[in-house]
């Protein structure tokens, strides 16, 4: 049987829930508490299943402990049809305490085989923009909106993206970057929840979520139109202006 909470914790239990709410997370799951105590779910507004989280409870999470809990309640994830295919989930890696975050639509062959994103011939050129500006690989954090290859590289749709997105969602609210790099019209659409051409959605500042955020070509799209890099570096370099980041001499001629 599960005992009551006190009024307080209850309060911040209802904070919590309408915090992920917030975030669009509304599916949530028990874990068994060492304690055997369980949370009743009284003063969560109509959640999708149960709560919640071993004790204590609305405690803000460190780093580490807050992605590993994103990967876990991820698990051997079925929510939507791009498990069926899929080798590995791909969550994200990086620097877990970065300035900058790199957002993509989701892993193709190379990543889905090793698990790890941006990690094929645009992953390569995605590193080559990162050390243009100044940084290293690791210097970054990387995920993608879905987390599971979609077949034959499609474009993930929408409600594969909606149901996903809440998992990047906590991502960056863990992670917290000071900048957003959406990249390719599938992540800012999704991130902006906005529907416009990439030459609209560029060259300009978002606020999302406590980050500022930009738009530019999704590398992949870069090997494909290699045009386009010149405006990707245009990109880069409001971002590195933001940030404070001077690029190498040699890379800045690029
Ligand atoms: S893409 Fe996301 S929601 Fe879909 S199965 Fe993979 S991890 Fe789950």
């Amino acid at each position: 049987m599960s005992k009551d909470l006190s009024p307080s914790a209850k309060k911040q239990l209802a904070a919590r829930v309408s915090y992920y709410r917030e975030m669009g997370i509304y599916d949530f799951y028990r874990r068994p508490s060492d304690e055997g105590v369980q949370i009743p779910l009284a003063a969560a507004p109509e959640p999708a299943h149960e709560v919640t989280d071993a004790s204590p409870l609305p405690v803000i999470q460190d780093k580490p402990s807050a992605l590993k809990a994103i990967r876990e309640d991820i698990g051997d994830c079925t929510r939507c049809r791009l498990h069926k295919g899929r080798k590995n989930i791909v969550f994200g890696v990086g620097n877990m305490n970065a300035d900058l975050m790199f957002v993509g639509e989701g892993p193709g062959a190379d990543e889905d085989e090793q698990g790890e994103p941006f990690v094929g011939r645009a992953g390569q050129l995605l590193n080559n923009m990162i050390s243009a500006m100044g940084l290293k690989r690791e210097d970054v954090y990387i995920a993608n909106v879905v987390k599971c290859r979609p077949p034959g590289n499609r474009t993930p749709e929408k409600d594969e993206c909606d149901i996903c997105s809440p998992f990047l969602l906590r991502q960056i609210e863990t992670i917290q970057p000071k900048v957003i790099v959406a990249l390719g019209a599938v992540a800012a659409k999704n991130l902006l929840a906005m529907n416009d051409s990439m030459a609209n959605l560029r060259g300009r500042w978002y606020d999302f979520r406590g980050s500022k955020l930009a738009v530019t070509y999704h590398p992949a799209y870069l090997l494909r139109d290699p045009r386009q890099k010149k405006e990707t570096w245009k990109d880069l370099q409001m971002v590195m202006k933001y940030l404070g980041l001077k690029p190498p001499p040699k890379s800045a001629e690029e």
